[in-house]
């Protein structure tokens, strides 16, 4: 069901359910968040943690950094979401 939260900046407005640039999946867009081609944390997060960085496609390099300037965001602080992400799935495997 469409929302009025902007999946990316979290902003209440009005929103665009559009598919993602990154993979099989749609979500509620703004207007600024859709012209500056960012996409929400998860599916940045998804994206690095299923790939790796040394086979993302530079276009899509492009759009997570877009992603992190719009969330104000690092590199680095991406990188500790994708290596939490990590923990917690392997952490399933153990218990
Ligand atoms: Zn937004």
């Amino acid at each position: 069901m469409a929302g009025t939260i902007c999946d990316v900046c979290r902003t209440e407005g009005e929103v665009q359910v559009l598919a993602s640039r990154l993979g099989a999946a749609s979500f509620a867009y703004c207007t600024t968040c859709f012209q500056v081609g960012a996409e929400p944390l998860g599916a940045v997060v998804a994206t690095v943690w299923t790939l790796g960085w040394e086979n993302i496609h530079p276009w899509s390099e492009t759009v997570i950094e877009a992603s992190l300037e719009r969330m104000g965001m690092t590199r680095e602080q991406l990188d500790e979401a994708v290596s939490e992400t990590d923990k917690q799935y392997r952490a399933e495997f153990e218990r």
